[in-house]
């Protein structure tokens, strides 16, 4: 066991073809590892799109959160007067 796969061969080499599975590029390779070391050229796109990804998140997640704020402060404006209603109306004149 050395990580090697033993493939079935028979009457001659396989021909099997490695795949590039990254959207319309479609490269085609015989050998696992030429592959691999393919695909690092779509890391560095991927990556970018990543940190694009994550920091429209992050706006979003700051709107969001603004949004609740403001929605708070509003709850708990109106949970007051409400108080200052009740107690008011509880109190004797
Ligand atoms: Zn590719």
């Amino acid at each position: 066991m050395n990580g090697v796969r033993s493939e079935k061969s028979v009457g001659g080499p396989s021909l099997q073809l490695f795949i590039c599975t990254h959207a319309s590029c479609g490269a085609t390779f015989t050998r696992q590892w030429r592959l691999n070391q393919h695909e690092t050229v779509h890391t560095g796109a991927v990556r970018k799109r990543v940190h694009e990804i994550i920091s429209q998140t992050f706006k979003l997640l700051e709107s969001i959160f603004t949004i609740l704020n403001v929605l708070v402060n509003s709850a708990r404006a109106s949970a007051q007067s409400l108080t200052v209603v009740a107690v008011s109306q509880e109190s004797p004149t």
